[in-house]
C-alpha cells in the first residue's frame, strides 16, 4: 500500500460522514457523536460552527446559517451572512474542513488524501465545485465518484465478506434519496462492477417532502385565523424543522401531535399551530415526488434495456429511503428482488473508503466501471436546415473514462476560427440541453468544408476534457471553456489558469490520454489468459506509437477503442 490513507467522505446535502478503510473493512469515524454529521454551518461573531451545534441554531438563526449548500454547487450564488459573502464551494470546504480536523483529532493522524462522492446526475460545474471544496479544504482530492456507484460497491464488499465471492447476484439497482437530491442506477455485478444506466434529479429529495409539510402547516394556521408567514424566513425555517421531525417520526408511527407556539411572524408577536399529522396525510402530500422518482426509476431500466423482473437488488440509499412509502412502493415494483438492510445513511461513505482503498493499491477484488449520466454533444449548423443543433459525441452511459471525436466542417473560405458550444442533455435542440461551455478554435487559412475534428473525454471523475483539431492544418490542442460561465468564451484566461494547476506530466499542449487511462483500468481487471495477453498487445502498441509520435497513432487508438467497447 502506498503513501498515506485515503479517507471517504460523503458530503451530503443534509448530513455528511468521513470513512476510512481498515484491514479492509471500512469504518465511520464518530465525528459529531454518531458520524452522521450535518451539512450545516453557523456564523457565530467570528466563530463557525459546522454540523450539529450548527443545525441546532439554524433553527433560531436561519439568517446566520446556512443549509442545503449542496443544491448550489456549481452556480455563482453567492450566501451573504452579516457582512460577508461565501461561495457555495468555500462554505462546502468548512464542512470538509471539521470533518477532516475531527477524523485527524479522532484518529491520532493527519487527513491529508480523500474521495468525495457527489450524486450521478452532477453536471460537470457541480463536480468541478466539489473538486474546488476539497482544494479549499487543503484536501488532496483523489477521485470524485458517485453516490449510487459508491453504494452498491460497499454492497457488493459486504457481499465478498460474507463469502459470495461468485456473485450470485447479477443486477442490483440502487435508489438514492437524501435530503435534496435523488439518483438512481442500475449496476450488473461480476468481477467488475459495471454502471448499465444512471439518472436522477440534483433538485429532488427530503427537502421537497418536508415542504409540502410546511405548505400544509401554513394553510393550517391560515386556516386558524392565524397570519399569512409564508414568506417569513425565520418562521418558514421554525416550521420546516417540525415538518421534517414530523417526517421522522412518522416513519415510525401512525400519527404525530403538533403543538408549536411563538412561531416567528413579521410583526413580532408570534403565532401556533395545534394540530395532528398522520402518515397516511404525509403520503398523500408528497406522493407526486414519490411518483416522479419511479419514473426515473422506470426511465434507468429502459436505458440499462432491463426490466423490474431481471433486478435482484434493490438496494436503499439516503435518509429517505426509512420513510416506509418509499420500500412498499419499490416492492410493488419490484417484486421478488430483496433489500438488503445496510445503514441507508452511511453506505454511500462505506464506499468512497473502499474506493480510496482501491487507489491507494489495496486488494479489495473489486473493480469498478462507472457511465456518464447525460449525453454530450457540440453545437453545430445541420447543413440541410441552417439551424443550429446539439450533434451529439459521447452518448450518456458510455463507461468512463471515455474519449470519442466527431468531425465537423468549416462554412466559409478562410474561416478565422469556429465557436465550440458544449451541451449536455438529451435534446437535439440547443435551448432543451444545458450549456455548459463555450469556447473558440482558431483555424489555419483554408476553404470551406475543411475538417475540424472535436474529441470529448469525460475522465474518471466524470470531468469533461475538450480537445479539438483542423485536421492536416494544425497539432491537436487542448481547448478550455469554463462550465461555471457557459455563456462567455474564457478560452484565453483558462487557458493560462489552467496550465499551472494541470499536475499531470506533459508537454504543453498534448492532451491528456483518457484511453491509456481506461485501457489500464480494463486491464488490471481481466484475469491471466491469451486475451488478456491480446489486449495487453494493443494497449503497449498504441502507447510505443505514443510515445514514438508515431503516424500509426490514430488507427492503434482506433483498434484499442474497438478491443475495449468487445471487452
Ligand atoms: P441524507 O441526505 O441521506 O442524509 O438524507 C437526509 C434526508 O433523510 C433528510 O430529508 C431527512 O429528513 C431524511 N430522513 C432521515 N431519517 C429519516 C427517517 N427515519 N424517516 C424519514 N426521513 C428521514
Amino acid at each position: 500500500m502506498s503513501e498515506s490513507k485515503i479517507f471517504g467522505i460523503d458530503l451530503g446535502t443534509t448530513n455528511s460522514c468521513i470513512s476510512v478503510l481498515d484491514n479492509k473493512k471500512p469504518r465511520v469515524i464518530p465525528v459529531d457523536g454518531s458520524g452522521v454529521v450535518p451539512s450545516v454551518i453557523s456564523v457565530l461573531g467570528d466563530e463557525i460552527l459546522v454540523g450539529r451545534r450548527a443545525k441546532n441554531r439554524a433553527v433560531a438563526f436561519p439568517e446566520q446559517s446556512v443549509r442545503s449548500v449542496k443544491r448550489k454547487m456549481g452556480t455563482d450564488k453567492a450566501i451573504v451572512i452579516g457582512e460577508k459573502s461565501y461561495s457555495p464551494e468555500g462554505i462546502s470546504a468548512m464542512i470538509l474542513r471539521f470533518l477532516c480536523d475531527e477524523a485527524a483529532r479522532l484518529e491520532g493522524h493527519e487527513v491529508s488524501r480523500a474521495v468525495i462522492t457527489v450524486p450521478a446526475y452532477f453536471s460537470d460545474a457541480q463536480r468541478k465545485a466539489a473538486i474546488e471544496a476539497g482544494k479549499l479544504a487543503g484536501l488532496s482530492v483523489e477521485r470524485i465518484i458517485n453516490e449510487p456507484t459508491a453504494a452498491a460497491l460497499f454492497y457488493d464488499h459486504v457481499n465478498i465478506s460474507s463469502g459470495d465471492i461468485g456473485r450470485s447476484w447479477k443486477h442490483a439497482l440502487v435508489y438514492d434519496l437524501g435530503g435534496g437530491t435523488f439518483d438512481v442506477s442500475v449496476l450488473r455485478m461480476s468481477e467488475i462492477i459495471e454502471v448499465l444506466a444512471s439518472t436522477g434529479d440534483t433538485r429532488l429529495g427530503g427537502d421537497d417532502f418536508d415542504r409540502c409539510i410546511v405548505d400544509h402547516f401554513l394553510s393550517v394556521i391560515r386556516a386558524n385565523g392565524g397570519p399569512d408567514i409564508s414568506e417569513f424566513t425565520p418562521a418558514i425555517a421554525r416550521l420546516s424543522a417540525v415538518a421534517e421531525q414530523a417526517k421522522i417520526d412518522l416513519s415510525v408511527r401512525g400519527t404525530v401531535t403538533i403543538e408549536e407556539a411563538n412561531i416567528p411572524t413579521p410583526d413580532g408577536s408570534g403565532c401556533t399551530i395545534s394540530t395532528e399529522v398522520s402518515r397516511n396525510e404525509v403520503e398523500e402530500l408528497s406522493s407526486h415526488l414519490l411518483e416522479r422518482t419511479v419514473d426515473f426509476v422506470r426511465k434507468a431500466l429502459d436505458e440499462a434495456k432491463l426490466h423490474a423482473s431481471d433486478i435482484d437488488k434493490v438496494l436503499l440509499v439516503g435518509g429517505m429511503t426509512r420513510m416506509p412509502v418509499i420500500s412498499q412502493r419499490l416492492s410493488d415494483l419490484f417484486g421478488d428482488a430483496s433489500m438488503p438492510a445496510v445503514d441507508p445513511d452511511l453506505s454511500v461513505a462505506y464506499g468512497a473508503a473502499i474506493q480510496g482503498g482501491i487507489i491507494n493499491g489495496e486488494n479489495l477484488e473489486q473493480i469498478l466501471l462507472d457511465v456518464t449520466s447525460h449525453t454530450l454533444s457540440l453545437g453545430a449548423i445541420n447543413p440541410y436546415t441552417d439551424a443550429l443543433t446539439c450533434a451529439p459525441i459521447i452518448p450518456r452511459n458510455t463507461q468512463i473514462p471515455a474519449t470519442r471525436a466527431r468531425l465537423f466542417w468549416t462554412v466559409a473560405d478562410n474561416q478565422k476560427h469556429v465557436e465550440l458550444e458544449i451541451y449536455q442533455g438529451e435534446s437535439e435542440l440547443p435551448e432543451e440541453n444545458t450549456l455548459i461551455g463555450h469556447t473558440k478554435l482558431d483555424l489555419a487559412k483554408a476553404e470551406a468544408n475543411s475538417p475540424v475534428e472535436v474529441k470529448y473525454s469525460y475522465d474518471l471523475n466524470g470531468i469533461i476534457h475538450l480537445t479539438a483539431e483542423h485536421k492536416g492544418f494544425s497539432k491537436k490542442t487542448e481547448v478550455y471553456f469554463d462550465s461555471r460561465n457557459p455563456e462567455e468564451d474564457r478560452s484565453q484566461t483558462l487557458a493560462e489558469d489552467l496550465a499551472d494547476e494541470l499536475e499531470m506530466p506533459r508537454k504543453s499542449n498534448e492532451p491528456i490520454n483518457f484511453v491509456i487511462h481506461r485501457a489500464r483500468l480494463l486491464l488490471d481487471g481481466m484475469s491471466e489468459g491469451p486475451r488478456k495477453t491480446a489486449f495487453a498487445g494493443l494497449v503497449e502498441r498504441y502507447e510505443s506509437a505514443l510515445l514514438e509520435d508515431s503516424d500509426d497513432v490514430d488507427g492503434f487508438e482506433d483498434d484499442l477503442l474497438s478491443a475495449m467497447d468487445e471487452l
